[in-house]
């Protein structure tokens, strides 16, 4: 179902008013956990009047120690609704088990499959058959075929709106966090008339690297960002090292051509 050779086409995803895939450079912001009101207000209106036009944060946070910051839960999808709510920008947040991905699909706009749930086959299949489109995050050490199967799961519930998100995998390397691998965005390209926008947040753990790296995301034809962004980075909760001041988001976006929509 994700294969171009039955769907010569590039799909088009519609959410709320904005649109990813086809000639659309789409930009997701926000970040990482939902902390409080205050935090998700300012963000969403700063990366809103950057030209972001969908609003990220975490609620439910798949920590790799259990002992860190897990999310808010249900108060952080309210939290993220009421920044919805303020700016008109829709919501992507991810759904990390089966018990809580119909609570995440009544405040989501975009559920957010992430890279440690990419081979979770039985919740890939409970976000195809809930219908709301799909950011599916390449796992951690997934092959790009891997990666197509893991879009068959959802797609084969009935659900065509997924999106890619090339967000790095595992490689010797130890100086980022993972490697950015940007051909996967030709790759997919080629094989698949699904978008596939670049998160080079996750992919480098560096916000330095942040900048260098969407230009080449969009260089090699994706078709949207994921950008952490928070408005006080040191005191984040979770991923502040790689999180962008909103003063160095709206540069970016700027140098990217991005208008307030
Ligand atoms: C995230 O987007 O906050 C996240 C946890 O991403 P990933 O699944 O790519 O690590
Ligand atoms: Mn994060």
């Amino acid at each position: 179902l994700a294969s171009r050779l039955f769907h010569p086409e590039d799909s088009v995803i519609t959410v709320g008013n904005t649109k990813i895939g086809g000639d659309n450079l789409t930009i997701m912001a926000g970040p990482c956990s939902v902390e409080t009101k205050e935090q998700m207000i300012e963000v969403a209106r700063d990366v809103k009047e950057a030209g972001a036009t969908l609003l990220r944060g975490g609620a439910y946070k798949p920590r790799s120690s259990p002992y860190s910051f897990q999310g808010l839960g249900e108060e952080g999808l309210k939290l993220l609704k009421a920044a919805s709510e303020e700016t008109g920008l829709p919501i992507v947040t991810e759904a990390i088990c089966l018990d809580t991905i119909e609570v995440v699909a009544k405040y989501a706009d975009v559920i957010q499959i992430g890279a440690r749930n990419m081979q979770n086959f039985a919740l890939l299949k409970k976000a195809g058959q809930i219908g709301k489109p799909v950011l599916l995050k390449r796992g951690l050490s997934a092959t790009i075929e891997e990666w197509l199967m893991a879009a068959e799961y959802i797609m084969s519930e009935g659900n065509e709106n997924v999106i890619m998100c090339e967000r790095g995998i595992r490689t010797f390397e130890t100086y980022t966090r993972n490697t950015l691998d940007l051909s996967a965005v030709p790759v997919i390209k080629e094989i698949s008339h699904l978008p596939i926008i670049v998160d080079p947040s996750h992919a480098t753990g560096k916000w330095k690297m942040v900048r260098p790296l969407s230009k080449g995301a969009v260089a090699v034809g994706a078709d949207g960002l994921m950008i952490e962004v928070h408005n006080n980075p040191e005191c984040a909760l979770c991923d502040g090292a790689q999180s962008l001041k909103p003063s160095k988001f709206k540069e970016l976006m700027n140098e990217l051509g991005i208008k307030k929509q």
